[in-house]
């Protein structure tokens, strides 16, 4: 097991399936225009065999699906099909949810049983103006599905002043009465919003500002959260919990256990580094010649890790995976 000087160690796996998303939100996309799948995106057996390759060689035990917007892939019925059978203890997605009806069935059939899906809003014209893409009904269909169907569902929410405060309590209110987790993700300093002069401070808005909010309208005790886990969670009692991943406020570096591999076969140790390690070569490679040419660049995807805090980084979210 490869281990940093900090204890830690690669445990969660994000992939990322595609770089193409059916949204263009402002905080991802600076010019607003739809992204598209990179020329030379990998193969679904090439990936299900990164997957296996990384399960042997840096311990991963959980895999989340990630993108681009996973659900628009080609690939993404043969990759759930592929790492089915993997031996993993748990398999999630992330989507935004505009395809999430069509694709339910899919992915039921598949196994996946825990989503995680992105609305920053449940009023339609904000919704337009921050995702660029897609349609809020559509999306709100696609959860009643999904619950019907008893997936377990987490909300990302990404506050953001002047666009969608306002939307805090609607949200949690929604979720709540939903069985639906509502997770706030304060901003990242990423792609775009790295660079001076993008409007990151502008529109950053800290736990302690959402904690306040809903201090004003509800009860809520801290609840456990797994040591490795990005969100502190809050339970409002007898009504459903929330949580807020607090990169800037509460940074939890120390104990980030995430790699991420990118459709184009790239690994990523961390999101605040801009270093990435190539392995789509060898993902066409037998086991055993693959397995320690992937540990030594293993290692240095966890020595990219930040020490302590979240310091930003160039690399922008939907290529890599949120
Ligand atoms: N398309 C899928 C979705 O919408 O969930 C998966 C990819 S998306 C990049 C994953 C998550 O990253 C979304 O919840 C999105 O809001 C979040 N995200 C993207 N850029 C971000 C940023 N700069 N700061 C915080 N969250 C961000």
């Amino acid at each position: 097991m490869i281990v940093d000087r900090q204890g830690r160690r690669f445990r969660n796996l994000r992939v990322s399936l595609t770089a193409a998303c059916n949204y263009a939100c402002t905080y991802c996309v600076p010019d607003g225009k739809r992204l598209v799948a990179a020329q030379d995106e990998l193969s679904a057996d090439a990936l299900v065999r990164g997957v296996a390759y990384l399960i042997e060689a840096a311990g991963i035990e959980r895999l989340r699906i990630t993108g681009g917007e996973p659900l628009v892939s080609p690939r993404l019925d043969a990759f759930v099909r592929g790492i089915g059978s993997l031996g993993l203890k748990d398999i999630g997605l992330t989507t935004n949810g505009q395809l999430l009806a069509r694709k339910l069935p899919l992915l039921l059939d598949a196994g996946i049983k825990r989503l995680n899906v992105s609305l920053d809003t449940l009023d339609a014209e904000a919704f337009r103006r921050i995702a660029r893409g897609g349609d809020l009904a559509t999306v709100l269909e696609g959860l009643e599905a999904a619950r019907d169907a008893g997936m377990r569902i987490k909300l990302n929410m990404v506050p953001l002043r002047g666009q969608n405060l306002d939307q805090v309590l609607p949200m949690l209110a929604y979720c709540l009465e939903r069985g639906f987790e509502l997770r706030f993700i304060e901003l990242m300093r990423m792609g775009h919003l790295s660079k001076p002069g993008a409007g990151f401070a502008q529109q950053f808005v800290g736990m302690p500002e959402l904690l306040e909010l809903i201090a004003a309208h509800y009860d809520y005790v801290q609840a456990d959260a797994p040591l490795d886990a990005t969100a502190l969670r809050y339970e409002i009692p007898g009504a459903g919990t929330f949580g807020i991943i607090a990169n800037e406020s509460v940074p939890f570096c120390r104990t980030c256990s995430r790699l991420r591999l990118s459709s184009t076969g790239w690994l990523h140790g961390c999101l605040s580094s801009s270093n990435r390690h190539y392995v789509g070569d060898l993902l066409d490679k037998p086991r055993h010649q693959a397995l320690p040419a992937l540990q030594g660049l293993l290692v240095k995807a966890l020595a990219d890790k930040q020490e302590i805090a979240f310091a930003g980084g160039v690399t922008v979210m939907k290529i890599i995976g949120g």
